[in-house]
């Protein structure tokens, strides 16, 4: 075992470029296996595979300590025959090209299946924020938003947090914005504080959003969500807002797992005191009175009627897919099921609700604070909310609609609704003619 920390990070990317080169390739292989479904010429099925721009940059930022380091940067544009292209910016040591793209591609058919007026864009610097100060994040920063300022545009590019990154990290790139462009802009990033033009309701909207899809899916399996037992892995920004929403709606909340453990109540669990407990306990859930935590792996054997991964990629995997106890698997987090998982779920008659349907809330709520923005207005949670509702359950019974129709799995009809409304909207100039 090494002890060396360089030799820890260099294996830490390492096996970071490995997941983004699986990830790679699992977006490729769910765009390929659901083309085949969809009614697109093959050229144009060609031209969408691939993003659109990928631009690298070097980002040099003064440290704190005198010396200068130069880091490294990504944005992929992937598709922006909708709209602007939009998604996150991720602050971590494990960013890579291969990864930015991925994301990316899932950005534009999340936006398209959510019938958004959005394209696919993805960006990440290659850096631990945890290595930082403020000041030099604030740096960072600001010098990547001059390396991308032709990208970024309320109308081409509109970036939002994503792992590493925050509220703070959008109010840089507004500030910054504004002196490059001389104009006050805060609909060129969405995930701004409340005060400096964030929408109410953004903070809960992906976790809310996976409890009305996981409504919508319910209904055909066992009525209404009131008494339904749920499991949720990850209890972050997600999973602790589906908690309090599934609880909204009448369910009981059985198991929650976090890196620190899995708490299960069969009677359910008290959600608000576990929130309180984690605030005060680093934001971990294990040592909640009462609950004798187990290892955070043992929350899919835990049996449960809906279980949703909301923590991070590649979780359900072929090792642990015969384990799983529910009938409905809802994906709260992006890629939480490995192909072989998928297909396992599938062969035991356990419905999945993909990631790009579920957790779409996040980015809905996004379009709600960029409309704002523009037109300069201000909503209220309630409108916001009822609006995400609506949304997500139009979007389900699209989706659902098309599985139903074609054959087809969720996933696949997910993706096919997506690949066909960004098809529908290419034209001569963006497909060569045959
Ligand atoms: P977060 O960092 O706030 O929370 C992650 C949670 O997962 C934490 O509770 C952590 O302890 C837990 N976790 C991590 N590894 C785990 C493991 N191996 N076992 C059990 N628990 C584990 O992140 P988040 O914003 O809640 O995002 C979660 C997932 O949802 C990610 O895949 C993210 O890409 C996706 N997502 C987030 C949003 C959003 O609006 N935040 C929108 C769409 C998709």
């Amino acid at each position: 075992m090494t002890t060396d920390p360089a030799l820890e990070r260099q294996s830490l990317r390492a096996a970071r470029i490995a997941a983004a080169l699986q990830l790679a390739d699992e977006v490729r292989g769910q765009f390929r296996q659901a083309a085949e479904h969809a009614r697109v010429d093959p050229a144009t099925l060609r031209v969408l595979e691939e993003p659109r721009r990928v631009v690298r940059a070097a980002i040099p930022v003064r440290m704190d300590s005198g010396e200068l380091q130069v880091f490294t940067g990504y944005r992929s544009l992937h598709n922006d025959w909708l709209g602007p292209t939009k998604g996150g910016i991720r602050y971590h040591p494990g960013v890579t090209e291969e990864e930015v793209v991925a994301l990316s591609s899932l950005m534009t058919w999340k936006c398209a299946l959510a019938e958004l007026p959005f394209g696919g864009g993805k960006g990440g610097v290659v850096v631990d924020p945890q290595r930082l100060s403020l000041a030099e994040l604030e740096r960072l920063t600001r010098r990547m938003t001059r390396e991308f300022a032709y990208t970024f545009h309320p109308e081409r590019d509109v970036p939002a947090p994503d792992v590493g990154t925050g509220e703070q990290t959008m109010e840089w790139i507004v500030d910054e914005y504004t002196r490059i462009h001389g104009r006050h802009e805060p609909a060129v990033v969405t995930g701004k504080p409340v005060a400096l033009g964030g929408s109410l309701g953004r903070t809960e909207s992906t976790g809310h959003g996976v409890a009305i899809a996981a409504e919508e899916a319910w209904k055909r399996i066992g009525g209404s969500l009131a008494g339904a037992r749920v499991g949720i892995q990850g209890f972050g920004k997600v999973g602790s807002h589906a908690a309090l929403a599934f609880r909204a709606k009448g369910a009981i909340v059985t198991t929650i797992a976090d890196v620190s453990g899995t708490l299960h109540d069969p009677k359910g669990l008290d959600v608000e005191a576990v929130i309180e407990h984690a605030r005060s306990n680093r934001g971990l859930v294990a040592g909640f009175p009462g609950v004798d935590a187990t290892a955070p792996e043992s929350v899919f054997g835990f049996e449960t009627d809906i279980l949703v991964p909301a923590a991070m990629e590649n979780q359900l995997t072929k090792q642990n897919a015969n384990d799983v106890r529910a009938s409905l698997v809802v994906e709260g987090a992006n890629g939480p099921t490995t192909p072989e998982a998928d297909a396992i779920l599938r062969e035991r008659g356990i419905l999945v609700v993909p990631d790009i349907l579920a957790n779409a809330g996040g980015v809905i709520v996004s379009y709600h604070e960029w409309v704002q923005n523009r037109r300069k207005e201000r909503w209220t949670r309630d409108d916001v909310i009822r609006k995400l509702e609506g949304r997500m359950r139009e979007t389900y019974a699209r989706t659902r609609r098309v599985s139903e129709a074609r054959g087809i799995d969720l996933r696949s009809a997910a993706f096919v609704v997506a690949i066909e409304r960004v098809a529908n909207a290419a034209d001569d100039k963006r497909v060569p003619p045959r």
